[in-house]
């Protein structure tokens, strides 16, 4: 590879550039002004109007390294994206002179119960994985969105269902395979390029563009699992009796907490549509009995509905009833160190009965356990030091509305802000963030240097970048 990028250079001159990709890997290659070019920068959020200089659908690994050393040869940069669900940091960093590499059409998931895993492209999303690991009797480590892509999810940390007993779903890596700075394919693990292995389990995207990665598989076929509902009338009880809970609460049960507004729209349940809720959902790796033990204190506040059962583990994919298929969305978070009685009062002034927020959700998700421990042999990220993280988000509908939206998931972060670990949470991070923020101090030059290594002329363009370091020490993207 001989083409130095230069950081100043005029944008103007991308469109011509990316000429030099027109008709690569069997016309996937869409450009401005081409008829496919607008469905196929469309991001799963969609309120997000990503304008790379080309698109670029590989359907191989082998066309992955084509794109990237065209590009390279044209001046241009690439982007990998696989949903687009984390989109809007990004966008928000300019994709001018930008190829973005979306991996959609690379979307298989191979169980392998003979080692243990599960292996996929780097598009896949977490709906077949959970399918293939399900036929064998296991479970992954996915989230709560069955249409979330795997890519970004692992290598941004991965909270899921069975967090506080398994820790991270990027700690549960064995491998992924990348397309890096000068266009080769490479394999990490713990003993092939353990450092790249390192870097991107938690990393992110910028160390080059994930082509497969298998994980492990564990042996949960049912799980003790369901949701708690009150009116949001209640909110202030529930609240205080899951935070001063959700702390001490033994490894074994994960749960989410959330203050809903749900609009009058017709493909809710009838029970959901319109009404302002309190939901509390979440997973037991554990007998029935002892599911019940954990919930005794929530039960006692009587829920309207309770829902928790043995379930098929495949169908936690499902449990949180995230939006599928892509929406507008407008979000702010924050990782907490702890959740004090001020910080109820907080959560219930921004988003109680009567505050007129119209945030659909003002989240908390239950850290600790497994989440807050060291992972022997873990990545960049093996553990999140905070005990909860929230996450405020709403329907953009138009530009007005989804500026109005995070403005109040701001004022819910800022409101909690006396109780912010001064950490993010990058896979809930949806605007820019100062990335080095994920990370101690300590292993930031590391990172850094281990992005040069793999990425020496800054190739990759990632929601969260993070920079090479020069020889001087001096960062660059
Ligand atoms: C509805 C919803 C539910 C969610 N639920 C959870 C949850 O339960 N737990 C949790 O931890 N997070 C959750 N998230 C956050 C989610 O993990 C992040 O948005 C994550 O970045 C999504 O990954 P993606 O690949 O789908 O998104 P993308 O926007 O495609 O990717 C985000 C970034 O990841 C990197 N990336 C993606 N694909 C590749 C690739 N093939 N090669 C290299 N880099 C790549 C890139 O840097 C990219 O910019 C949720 C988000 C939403 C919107």
């Amino acid at each position: 590879m001989t083409i130095e990028l230069d950081p100043t250079q005029d944008p103007t001159t991308s469109p011509r550039a990316a000429e030099a990709l027109r008709g690569l890997i069997g016309g996937h290659v869409h450009l401005p002004g081409d008829p496919g070019y607008d469905a196929a920068r469309l991001p799963w959020n969609v309120a997000i109007d990503q304008r790379p200089a080309a698109v670029a659908l590989p359907r191989s690994a082998a066309e992955v390294a084509t794109v990237v050393r065209v590009a390279a040869e044209a001046g241009l940069r690439v982007a990998p994206q696989s949903t687009g669900h984390n989109a809007g940091p990004l966008a928000a960093r300019g994709l001018d002179d930008v190829v973005l590499v979306r991996t959609s059409e690379m979307t298989s998931a191979i169980a392998d119960p003979v080692r243990g895993i599960v292996r996929v492209e780097g598009g896949t999303t977490w709906e077949p994985a959970v399918a293939a690991a399900a036929a064998h009797g296991k479970a992954v480590l996915h989230g709560s969105s069955p249409d979330v892509g795997i890519a970004g999810y692992s290598l941004g940390g991965g909270i899921g269902w069975y967090a506080r007993k398994l820790g991270l779903a990027t700690n549960s890596l064995t491998a992924v395979e990348v397309v890096i700075g000068d266009g080769s394919l490479v394999r990490a693990d713990a003993t092939t390029n353990p450092e790249l292995f390192w870097a991107i389990r938690g990393g992110g995207g910028s160390f080059g563009v994930v082509t497969a990665l298998e994980f492990r598989m564990y042996d949960i076929e049912t799980v003790y699992a369901g949701m708690l509902m009150w009116d949001l009338a209640h909110l202030e009880p529930v609240l205080r009796e899951w935070a001063a809970w959700a702390p001490t609460a033994p490894d074994e049960i994960t749960t989410a907490f959330r203050a809903m507004r749900l609009p009058e729209m017709p493909d809710l349940p009838e029970f959901l549509r319109g009404r302002q809720l309190v939901v509390i959902d979440g997973a037991v790796l554990g007998s029935d009995d002892r599911g019940a033990e954990l919930l005794a204190g929530l039960r006692a506040l009587r829920p309207e509905l309770d829902t928790f059962a043995r379930v098929p583990a495949k169908s936690l994919v499902r449990l949180h009833m995230d939006p599928e298929g892509g929406a507008p969305f407008a979000s702010d978070s924050a990782m907490l160190a702890s959740f004090p009685d001020a910080a109820v009062d907080a959560f219930i002034a921004e988003a109680g009965p009567d505050s007129t927020t119209s945030l659909l959700m003002a989240e908390l998700r239950q850290l600790g356990g497994a989440l807050g421990r060291p992972h022997e042999g873990g990545g960049v990220l093996s553990r999140l030091d905070a005990q909860f993280v929230t996450f405020g988000g709403g329907i953009a509908a138009t530009p007005e509305i989804g500026a109005r939206v995070h403005a109040e998931a701001v004022r819910l972060t800022e409101a909690l802000a006396p109780f912010d670990n001064g950490r993010q949470y990058l896979n809930f991070a949806e605007n820019p963030v100062d990335t080095r923020s994920a990370y101690g101090a300590d292993v930031w030059t590391q990172l850094t240097g281990i992005r040069s290594a793999v990425d020496p002329h800054g190739m990759f363009v990632a929601n969260h970048p993070v920079p090479r370091l020069y020889e001087g020490g001096r960062p660059t993207a």
